[in-house]
C-alpha cells in the first residue's frame, strides 16, 4: 500500500470543523488503502505560545479525536511527533539545504507573524515548513492528504526533497499532496473570507468538535450570511452562504448542486436548520467518543508509545540513509 503521511497540531482544546471535514475525514477513508502515519504534532504547535500546565492535556485530546474521529491504532501509525527524535534531526539538516527567501515567502509564517509581532515571532515559527518537511520527507511518503491552506508547504518540501536527491543521490521520495474539494477550505462562519483555525480568535465563528453539540447548532444557525435569500454557491458574492454549502456537501456526501436545488425558493432557514442538525448529529458521537477514550489517559499513552515505536523503526531507517549521504559518520 502507498505510504501516507498527515497531522495535526494540539493547538487547541478540541479540534474545528475544517480539521474534521478538510483533514481527519479523508484520512478515515485514506487509511483502508495506504499505510498510514499520523502525527500528533506537537512540535509544530510551540512554534507559537502554549501554556505547558495545558499542553499535555491538549495532545492526548488532539489524539483521542483522532481516533473518535475514525483513525483506527491498529491499521494506521498513530503517534505524537516528539516522540521520535528523527523529526527534528531531519529538519536541522533541511534547514542547511533551504533558501533564507524561499522560507519567507510561505504566506502562513506571514500570516501568524503579523498577527504576534515580528518581534514575538519565533524562528521556530519561521522554520515550521522545513520541520514539516522533514515529517513527511522521513517515512517515504507518497500521499498527503492536508487542507487547501497547506498547499505551499507541500510544494517547499517537494522542491527540498528534489534538491537533496540531486545534491546527495536518490533519498527521499517526491510526495504528492492530496487536497479535497470546496470542504479541504472552511472559513469562520462569523468572517467568511478568513480560514477556520484552532488558533483564530472568534468565538461565534469557529465549530469545536469537542463542544455542546447545541452550541454548534446555534453558531450554524447564526452564520453570516447575505441579504438575497437564495441557496446558492458563489464564493466571490456570496461567501458566507458558499462556505455553509461546503459544510453541508462534506458532512453529507451530497454535491452542491443537489444541495442547493434542493432549498431553491426556500431562504435561508430550512437550510440552516437542516445544517445545524447536520452538524450536531455528525460531532456528537465523535465527542462523546473522544470524552471516553479521555476518561483513560494511561491507556491512551500506552497507545501513543506503541505506535511512536514502529514510528521510530522507519523514520531512523531514513535518517541513517541521510547521514551516510551527506558525510556525517553513521551513529553506532
Ligand atoms: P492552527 O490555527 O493552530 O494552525 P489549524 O486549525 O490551522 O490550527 P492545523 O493543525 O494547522 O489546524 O492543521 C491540521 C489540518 O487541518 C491540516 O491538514 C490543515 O490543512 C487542515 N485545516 C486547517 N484548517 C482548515 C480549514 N479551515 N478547512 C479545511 N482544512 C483545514
Ligand atoms: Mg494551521
Amino acid at each position: 500500500n502507498p505510504r501516507l503521511y498527515s497531522g495535526m497540531q494540539p493547538s487547541a482544546d478540541s479540534l474545528q470543523l475544517g480539521n474534521y471535514l478538510g483533514a481527519l475525514s479523508p484520512w478515515k477513508r485514506l487509511q483502508e488503502d495506504h499505510d498510514a502515519f499520523f502525527s500528533v504534532v506537537d512540535l509544530h504547535a510551540i512554534t507559537v505560545p502554549q501554556d505547558p500546565s495545558t499542553l499535555r492535556e491538549k495532545i492526548r485530546r488532539t489524539a483521542a479525536q483522532y481516533i473518535a474521529g475514525g483513525i483506527s491504532p491498529d491499521k494506521s501509525t498513530l503517534y505524537v511527533q516528539s516522540h521520535v527524535p528523527a523529526h527534528t534531526e531531519l529538519a536541522w539538516i533541511l534547514n542547511t539545504i533551504t533558501g533564507f527567501g524561499e522560507a519567507g515567502r510561505m504566506t502562513q509564517f506571514k500570516d501568524k507573524s503579523s498577527r504576534y509581532g515580528t518581534d514575538a515571532a519565533s524562528v521556530g515559527l519561521f522554520a515550521y515548513p522545513v520541520l514539516m518537511a522533514a515529517d513527511i520527507l522521513l517515512y517515504q511518503t507518497e500521499v498527503v492528504p492536508v487542507g487547501d491552506d497547506q498547499r505551499q508547504h507541500i510544494e517547499l518540501t517537494r522542491d527540498l526533497a528534489d534538491r537533496f536527491n540531486s545534491r546527495f543521490g536518490e533519498t527521499f521520495t517526491i510526495p504528492e499532496a492530496r487536497i479535497g474539494g470546496n470542504e479541504a477550505r472552511i472559513y469562520d462562519l462569523q468572517n467568511p473570507t478568513s480560514k477556520m483555525s484552532k488558533s483564530g480568535e472568534s468565538p461565534a465563528g469557529i465549530i469545536w468538535v469537542l463542544d455542546d453539540p447545541k452550541v454548534n447548532a446555534k453558531k450554524i444557525m447564526r452564520a453570516v450570511t447575505d441579504a438575497d435569500g437564495v441557496v446558492a454557491f458563489d464564493r466571490e458574492n456570496k461567501p458566507g452562504v458558499s462556505n455553509l454549502l461546503s459544510i453541508f456537501s462534506g458532512l453529507s456526501g451530497r454535491t452542491v448542486e443537489d444541495i442547493t436545488a434542493a432549498y431553491d425558493g426556500q431562504g435561508y432557514g430550512a437550510f440552516k436548520k437542516d445544517l445545524a442538525e447536520l452538524v450536531a448529529d455528525t460531532l456528537g458521537p465523535v465527542r462523546e467518543h473522544a470524552n471516553e477514550l479521555m476518561a483513560d489517559p494511561a491507556e491512551l499513552d500506552r497507545l501513543l508509545a506503541r505506535n511512536a515505536q514502529r514510528a521510530n523503526e522507519v523514520a531512523e531507517a531514513t535518517l541513517d540513509t541521510v547521514y551516510d549521504r551527506i558525510g556525517l559518520l553513521r551513529r553506532a
